[in-house]
């Protein structure tokens, strides 16, 4: 079988503004995910980010991706509606699929693909313990979890009532210290693609580090690669395959 092709992008690390999470990923977000992810012999991975023309994601590189990683948070407004669009219609059209990390859930793809859900989201960002339930154990991304939960002592809190739509599918709740919940791990059909939604990645604590995670996320790409469906036809108007009865010709 042909190799997944995975492409991971990241907005970039402004070191003067943040410096806590430039200490943890000196190269980068998308560097350290496509580290632990190349491992997979049957991922082929490369990085993109913001600063590269066409914001990394030209028709070229979408061309050939099977699934994309998105991380975003500060930045996002600055990729543009061009390439936005050209994301969006990969996914619905089934060509590509998508992972949004974190707060990638509200970026400007995000939103396009599933709609704005409030205007505002409940944060603290004060490293408290999330514990991330599995709550669909039959879903191929839980493959190989050690235990029920995973587990981070430092996290960043993301609380429920949380601006997304109905997922389809809920494969992970976590529970914060502080008290709150969140679907944490989620899934959404949008046309002939699927989206899928795992909200720990805050930049300033190493989420990613976490083993089970790194699993979480190996299995979330193979989910995510693309179904061959058939070819289906909708311009213009469409023959029929029966003949019909139609009155008005009589
Ligand atoms: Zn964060």
């Amino acid at each position: 079988m042909d190799k997944i092709r995975v492409t991971v992008w990241s907005e970039g690390i402004d070191p003067e503004l943040e410096p806590r999470a430039i200490a943890l990923y000196p190269d980068d977000i998308n560097i350290y995910l496509a580290g632990f992810l190349q491992e997979n012999a049957d991922f082929e991975v490369r990085c993109r980010d913001i600063s590269q023309p066409e914001n990394g994601m030209g028709q070229d590189i979408i061309d050939e991706t099977d699934v994309l990683l998105w991380w975003s948070h500060l930045y996002d407004d600055q990729v543009s509606d061009e390439v936005v669009d050209r994301i969006v219609d990969a996914v619905l059209d089934g060509k590509m699929n998508l992972a949004l990390l974190h707060a990638g859930i509200h970026s400007k793809i995000g939103t396009k693909l599933l709609g704005k859900n409030s205007t505002t989201g409940k944060y603290r960002e004060v490293g408290e313990m999330e514990r991330m339930w599995v709550i669909d154990r039959g879903h191929p991304v839980v493959a190989g979890l050690e235990r029920e939960y995973l587990e981070f002592p430092d996290s960043e809190m993301y609380g429920e009532p949380y601006g997304m739509p109905t997922p389809d599918e809920i494969v992970f709740i976590s529970w914060f210290e502080g008290g709150e919940v969140l679907r944490s791990g989620v899934s959404w059909h949008k046309g002939a693609g699927r989206v899928f939604y795992l909200a720990p990645g805050h930049e300033e604590f190493p989420v990613y580090a976490n083993t089970e995670l790194q699993k979480v996320m190996a299995n979330m790409v193979r989910w995510l690669r693309p179904v061959a469906g058939p070819p289906i036809t909708f311009h213009g108007e469409i023959g029929s395959i029966e003949t019909i009865k139609n009155p008005l010709k009589k």
